[in-house]
């Protein structure tokens, strides 16, 4: 073991934090009121925040630029939007909630007729109080998103409508931080920030991805970590064509999203399905404790579709709590500071960092005494005293020496023992300190 092992804590150390629920909480807060998009000053604000906790690099891509079949749009940006009755009062107001507005909105300024209003109105009938979220990106249009509750508050003849927005050439925002580990390998953490105010999707994912490089920066690391947030499908595309020729560097990858609400985790495995990632995922996930979600990848979801695409194919799956679509509060204004929790933002954080654990510490290894068991009880490993039950770390250590061929990784020795890899994980450290194992490189 190293030296510095006391100094400075390894990832496979403990992941215990009390109060990081409340912290990354705290930063979902402080972004919360910010007006996000694909592009513009939301995004820029919102970095700016996170560098307060984290050194990004922030890149810009000019608009127009070619990314694979893609093109970088032109940058949109916000001041105000209103629809006013005929007293001049404003009753759908994006100073009041930036949801109101559809995300890319082009500007308008002019009295409308409410059948023509109506046309450009969103609601949700069903949840009559919920402001629904709509975007349109690539599609230039106006409009507004409103409760169904104003939507029935409609009745003047026409309506005074104001949206204070520019639609221009500029850039794409994206950002990047990047940890050096021992080994040039990386492990690839990505999530969107496209989303204006709206908590679980995607605030939780900023905030623990952003508290996760925090974390992992303070640690001793086997492999390099790069950290991307940047919008939700044009930001991997882009990020993917511009870093086209480094990808052969990242050997595990995790799209993080929706890890705030009360669901269950739901893991969604690559396109390779049996990646080493998807193996430690699923490991961890089984042995957390409670309930948790497993699922084969479909090319519908978030980024991990870009990640996954034929041409790219990499090794990269997706960790949410309740997946896109899949509870009533997604894309809507319940998806508030009330919707999402520290303590499952804190779960979400240590069960991240327990997946991470299994990457740095998953290897192989040979048993230096194959021919028949090593005598353990000499070596203090072992209880002297037989009996009919044995204690799971003997279990372990067993099992270790065992299956420790060369051609068994700890994680495959986990799977096969059914045992926890953390368990796996402290028999092959006792064994290695005793002398009966050796590192396969
Ligand atoms: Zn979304």
């Amino acid at each position: 073991m190293k030296s510095d092992r006391k100094h400075k804590g390894e990832v496979a150390g403990s992941v215990h934090r009390v109060g990081i629920g409340d912290e990354i909480y705290g930063l979902i807060e402080k972004l919360y009121p910010i007006c996000r998009s694909i592009t513009g000053d939301g995004v820029r604000e919102t970095l700016e925040i996170m560098r307060e906790h984290i050194p990004l690099d922030i890149r810009e891509v000019p608009s127009g630029t070619q990314v694979f079949d893609w093109v970088v749009p032109k940058e949109w940006n916000i001041r105000d939007a209103y629809v006013k009755n005929s007293r001049g009062k404003r009753i759908i107001d994006f100073q009041g909630h930036n949801l109101h507005v559809v995300s890319y909105s082009a500007p308008i300024n002019r009295v409308v007729p409410l059948a023509e209003l109506r046309d450009h109105l969103s609601s949700l009938p069903e949840h009559p109080a919920w402001i629904p979220y709509r975007t349109s990106y690539y599609n230039q249009t106006w409009g507004f998103c409103v409760s169904q509750k104003q939507l029935e508050q409609l009745t003047e003849k026409e309506y005074e409508v104001c949206i204070d927005s520019t639609l221009e050439e500029g850039s794409l925002t994206y950002a990047e931080y990047f940890l050096p580990g021992e080994m040039q390998d990386e492990v690839l953490i990505f999530t969107h920030l496209c989303h204006p105010s709206l908590c679980n999707d995607n605030l939780s994912g900023i905030s623990v991805v952003a508290h996760l490089a925090k974390h992992l920066a303070a640690l001793k690391r086997r492999y390099s970590y790069r950290f991307v947030f940047a919008p939700g499908t044009i930001g991997s595309i882009t990020w993917l064509s511009e870093n086209r020729t480094q990808l052969d560097q990242i050997k595990h990858g995790l799209v993080v999203a929706l890890v705030g609400d009360d669901g269950p985790f739901t893991y969604k495995r690559s396109r390779r399905g049996d990646a080493e990632i998807d193996r430690a995922a699923t490991h961890v996930l089984r042995h957390c404790g409670e309930e948790a979600k497993l699922l084969d990848f479909i090319p519908f979801g978030y980024d991990e579709r870009q990640f996954c695409s034929p041409g790219i194919n990499l090794p990269v799956g997706r960790l949410t709590r309740t997946p896109n679509g899949c509870y009533p509060e997604y894309h809507t204004s319940a998806d508030d500071l009330a919707f999402v929790r520290p303590e499952r933002l804190s779960e979400s954080f240590i069960q991240c960092l327990k997946i991470f654990r299994v990457l740095e510490q998953n290897r192989y290894y040979e048993n230096t005494n194959p021919m028949c068991e090593p005598q353990l009880g000499r070596r203090g490993l072992y209880r002297t005293t037989g009996g009919t039950d044995i204690p799971g770390r003997e279990l372990a250590l067993l099992w270790v020496l065992n299956m420790s061929d060369g051609e068994h990784s700890l994680l495959d020795v986990a799977e096969l023992a059914g045992m926890d890899f953390d368990v796996i994980c402290s028999a092959a450290g006792e064994l290695l300190r005793a002398g009966l194992l050796s590192p396969v490189e």
